[in-house]
């Protein structure tokens, strides 16, 4: 190694006893498909965890179609399916965590938040910049700015942003939940970093993922895919 040539710590290392692990999820289920084996290594390390989900997922027509049975979605439907989507992040994340992560809904415009920082407008930053300033959270997990859904690559930037402004000194790594097309068209996953899950600890990222009910009536062969032996990440520059 060169002299002064930074050394990039995989996640793993920062997974100890007085940890504090912030993750921003942009929906319910993000917790358990891209950080469900943190979760479960965080808390079983002796390191506190907590989630910050941005919207409720309730902008999610054709699964309540579906599921309910129903054409037509108005707003009072909407808001029962958000609400029915939290319940099930929670109960996700006390299985992940057997009860000791944290959540906190900030139930902000599914679907419209890269429209919120286009316009220049606050959406999670306040949020996002509490929970630093407050927390003082060592590691800050977030979406990849290469996810091909705009919800993440908007969370990304919001929690870049608020991590700056902050000046907190963090760990932040990202995780991608939906490939951009170049990896997508290639079945390959890149990432700089990964964590190895034991099969206990695959079998209960499935049994969470399986907690998320509305969304495995019309995607469980996609969201099962995600409970493999390898959770990946990618290092996130700060500076
Ligand atoms: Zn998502």
């Amino acid at each position: 190694m060169q002299s002064g040539q930074a050394v990039a710590l995989s996640l793993s290392e920062f997974v100890q006893p007085g940890a504090r692990i912030a993750i921003l999820a942009p929906h319910p289920d993000d917790e358990s498909l891209g950080t469900g084996g943190l979760i479960q290594k965080a808390v079983a390390a002796g390191a506190e965890v907590k989630v910050l989900f941005i919207t409720d997922g309730d902008n999610n027509p054709w699964p309540q179609r579906y599921v309910e049975k129903r054409w037509f979605i108005n707003a009072p439907e909407r808001a029962r399916w958000g609400a029915r989507r939290r319940q099930e992040a929670q109960r996700a994340l006390q299985l992940l965590s057997n009860g000791q992560a944290t959540s906190e809904f900030l139930g902000l415009p599914d679907a419209g938040i890269l429209a919120l920082w286009n316009a220049g407008l606050p959406g999670p930053r306040p949020a996002c910049e509490k929970l630093l300033r407050e927390w003082k959270p060592t590691v800050v997990v977030m979406p990849s700015a290469l996810d091909r859904h705009p919800d993440h690559v908007a969370t990304h930037a919001y929690a870049l942003d608020a991590i700056r402004s902050t000046q907190l000194h963090c760990q932040a790594y990202s995780y991608l939940i939906h490939l951009p097309w170049s990896q997508k068209l290639l079945r390959r996953h890149l990432a700089s970093d990964q964590l190895a899950l034991t099969e206990t600890e695959c079998l209960r990222k499935l049994a969470a993922i399986r907690c998320h009910e509305t969304q495995m009536a019309l995607s469980s062969g996609r969201f099962e895919q995600f409970a493999t032996h390898t959770e990946r990440y990618s290092l996130v520059q700060i500076t």
